[in-house]
């Protein structure tokens, strides 16, 4: 029996702890790259690092950004009195493709998750909080599941001590279960277009 050589069983084994890529994926990608050449491994490589290196959370809203504050909190055009909460950043540029969205966001890096050990203190919760002074509006755009209601019902309690922001959540033209990152451009806009009240009225405007 030949034995795999260990540089390939390692990246085998480390590609494989990815997302998405089982073991037999992992070889074939590990396979796939030994033949290709080495300036365009470097890049990947380069890309790694500089994954590691340059992406920072923005101070302002958590969304991923190279520059701080983001491009998003930077926009002098989008409306400040209007803020998108969201789970993670993969849900801002879920958003962000629909065009439909021209306000801004708040990434809580994450949902409150008893069993995970995940409280309200281990997300973004109390940066939200700050922010809250001009804010007309909150749209809660989290995927329904039961961490994303424990944690839309907890922002509602702590929000609705500003009596004067109104607090919307998107339709539920999002199946449940589902995530705001594989629903399409036009479910997502409608679901933002038919947000409704929290407390039940149908968003008039
Ligand atoms: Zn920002």
């Amino acid at each position: 029996m030949t034995s795999i050589p260990n540089v390939i069983q390692e990246l085998t084994e480390l590609l494989s702890a990815l997302p998405g890529i089982g073991k037999k994926s992992a070889q074939r990608i590990c396979f796939y790259l030994m033949d290709r050449p080495r300036e365009e491994i470097v890049r990947y490589a380069k890309g790694l690092i500089d994954l590691k290196d340059k992406i920072t959370h923005c101070p302002i809203c958590h969304f991923i950004t190279e520059e701080t504050p983001c491009a998003i909190c930077r926009d002098p055009k989008r409306d400040e009195t209007v803020l998108c909460v969201v789970e993670d950043s993969l849900d801002v540029i879920s958003i962000e493709k629909t065009a439909a969205y021209h306000g801004k966001y708040h990434v809580l890096g994450g949902l409150i998750s008893p069993l995970d050990g995940i409280g309200p203190e281990d997300l973004s919760i109390d940066q939200l909080v700050k922010r809250l002074d001009n804010v007309k509006e909150i749209i809660l755009a989290i995927n329904p599941s039961v961490e994303g209601d424990t944690t839309a019902h907890y922002l509602h309690k702590i929000i609705s001590r500003h009596q004067d922001i109104r607090m919307t959540s998107l339709a539920r033209g999002i199946p449940v279960g589902g995530d705001l990152e594989f629903t399409d451009e036009a479910t997502l806009t409608k679901a933002l277009e038919g947000r409704s009240d929290m407390n039940g009225r149908h968003h008039d405007q």
